[in-house]
C-alpha cells in the first residue's frame, strides 16, 4: 500500500491549526504543520484579498517543503466599519496584540451601534499548492453579528463576540464541532475535502 500524501498546513495560528487538523481528519492524507517541518516561517499577509494571501502562504510552504501545502487566510468584515478589519484582522489593534485586545477594541468601536446594524461575516480562503503551482482554491463565508459583550472561552480571535446566523451563543460558547459545522473555515474545508479525491487520483 502506498504512503498517503502529505499536506502541509501553512499556518502559524494555533487556533486555526487545531481546526484545520480536525476538519482534515476524515481525509485519506497525512497532515503536518509547516512549523514542524520547517521551523518558524515568516507568514506575512501583504495582499489586499484573502485569496492572494492564502495563495502566498501555500506557495511559500510548498516551495520550502517540496510537498503539497494548504494556505489559509481569514478575517472578519464588520458592516458598521465598512468591512474592516477584513484582511487586517490579525493586526487589528496593532501587530502582536493578544486576541482580548482586539476584541476590546472592536466592542469599543461598536459601542452604541444597535443590534440590527451589528452585521458581520467571517471569510476564509484556502489554496492548495504544490511545488509546481496552484492545485485548487476554495472559500467559505459565515454570516453573523457582533455581540454587545464578549462571552465564552472556546475558539480563538473574535469568537467571543461573533454570533453566527441563527445562533444565540457566540462562537466561543460553542463546542469545537459545533463551530466547525457552521464556520467559514468549516465551509471552505468541506468544499476542499469534496474536491480532493480527483486531485489525489
Ligand atoms: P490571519 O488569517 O492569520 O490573518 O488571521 C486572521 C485573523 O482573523 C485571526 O487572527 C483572528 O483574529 C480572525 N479570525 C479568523 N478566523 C477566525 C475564527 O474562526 N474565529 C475568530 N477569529 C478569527
Amino acid at each position: 500500500m502506498s504512503t498517503p500524501r502529505l499536506i502541509v498546513l501553512a499556518t502559524a495560528n494555533r487556533g486555526k491549526a487545531l481546526e484545520l487538523e480536525a476538519l482534515a481528519a476524515a481525509l485519506p492524507v497525512r497532515v503536518a504543520l509547516l512549523s514542524e517541518l520547517a521551523g518558524p516561517v515568516e507568514t506575512s499577509e501583504p495582499f489586499g484579498t484573502f485569496h492572494e494571501n492564502a495563495r502566498r502562504k501555500a506557495h511559500v510552504a510548498a516551495r520550502l517543503t517540496g510537498e503539497w501545502a494548504l494556505g489559509e487566510d481569514s478575517g472578519l468584515a464588520v458592516d458598521a466599519l465598512s468591512g474592516r478589519p477584513g484582511v487586517y484582522s490579525a493586526r487589528f489593534a496593532g501587530p502582536g496584540q493578544p486576541d482580548a485586545q482586539r476584541v476590546a477594541l472592536l466592542l469599543e468601536m461598536l459601542e452604541g451601534v444597535p443590534t440590527d446594524r451589528r452585521g458581520a461575516r467571517f471569510h476564509c480562503a484556502l489554496c492548495l499548492a504544490g511545488p509546481e503551482g496552484v492545485l485548487g482554491e476554495w472559500a467559505g463565508v459565515c454570516e453573523g453579528r457582533i455581540a454587545n459583550e464578549a462571552r465564552g472561552s472556546g475558539g480563538f480571535g473574535f469568537d467571543p463576540v461573533f454570533v453566527a446566523g441563527g445562533q444565540s451563543l457566540t462562537s466561543a460558547e460553542l463546542t469545537p464541532d459545533e463551530k466547525n459545522a457552521l464556520s467559514h473555515r468549516g465551509i471552505a474545508m468541506r468544499r476542499f475535502v469534496a474536491d480532493l479525491p480527483p486531485l489525489l487520483a
